[in-house]
C-alpha cells in the first residue's frame, strides 16, 4: 500500500542518514556523505524513470555495507532479502587491494542483475559529476583523467539497461577523450 511503501521509504533515508553521519564526500567543501546516495537515487527516479522501491532503496543503501559498520545481515533484517541482494551486489570487497576492487568492478558489471546495473549507473554518473564539478582535494589531473577511464570501463559492461542514464554518462565520459 502506498502508507507502507511511505514507511518503508521513510525508515531507509533515515537508516541510511545516521549511517554516513559522520563522513563527508571528497570535494574541497566536505559536503555531508549522505548527499550522495540521496542524489544517486534521485537520479534513477527524475532521469531514469526508475520507481521500483527495492532499487530506489537499494540506490540509498548503496554504500553503507562499504563505507560503514552496517552488515548484510543487518539489511536484510531491515529491508529484506531482495534489497540486501542488490546490495551485496555493488559492494566492493574490502578485504581485497584497491587495484583487484577496480578490476573487480569492470569483471561483474556484465554480469550483474539489472536493478544493481541501475543503481551502479546512476553511482558513476553521480561520481562523475561530482568530479567535474570539483577536483576532489589531493587529486592531480592524472588521478582525475584515471578515474574518468576506469569508470568508462564499468559503464561498457552496464550498457543496454537505461537509455537516459547511459546518454548522460555517455555526454559526460566524452568530454574526457
Ligand atoms: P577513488 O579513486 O576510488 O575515489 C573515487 C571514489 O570516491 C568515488 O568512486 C566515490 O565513491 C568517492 N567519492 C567521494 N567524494 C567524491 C567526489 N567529490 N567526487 C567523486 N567521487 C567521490 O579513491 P580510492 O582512494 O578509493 O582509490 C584509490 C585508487 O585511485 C587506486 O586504486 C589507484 O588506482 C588510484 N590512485 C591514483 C593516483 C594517481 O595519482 N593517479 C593516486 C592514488 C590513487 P562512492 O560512490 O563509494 O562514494
Ligand atoms: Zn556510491
Amino acid at each position: 500500500s502506498q502508507e507502507k511503501l511511505m514507511q518503508d521509504l521513510m525508515k531507509c533515508i533515515n537508516f541510511c542518514a545516521i549511517k554516513h553521519r559522520f563522513q563527508k564526500r571528497k570535494d574541497p567543501e566536505g559536503t555531508p556523505y549522505i548527499n550522495h546516495p540521496i542524489g544517486v537515487a534521485n537520479i534513477l527516479v527524475e532521469e531514469g524513470g526508475i520507481t521500483d522501491p527495492d532499487v530506489i532503496m537499494s540506490a540509498l543503501l548503496h554504500d553503507t555495507v562499504e563505507d560503514t559498520d552496517t552488515t548484510f545481515d543487518e539489511i536484510e533484517k531491515q529491508f529484506g532479502a531482495k534489497i540486501r541482494g542488490i546490495v551485496c551486489e555493488v559492494t566492493d570487497d574490502k578485504s581485497l587491494p584497491k587495484e583487484t576492487r577496480k578490476m573487480m568492478q569492470i569483471e561483474h558489471a556484465s554480469v550483474s542483475s539489472y536493478e544493481a546495473k541501475l543503481v551502479k549507473l546512476a553511482d558513476k554518473l553521480y561520481n562523475l559529476r561530482d568530479l567535474q564539478r570539483a577536483t576532489p582535494l589531493g587529486w592531480s589531473e592524472q588521478r582525475v583523467n584515471e578515474y574518468y577511464a576506469w569508470a568508462s570501463k564499468v559503464v561498457e559492461g552496464l550498457r543496454g539497461t537505461n537509455e537516459p542514464l547511459e546518454n548522460e554518462l555517455d555526454k559526460i565520459l566524452a568530454m574526457k577523450k
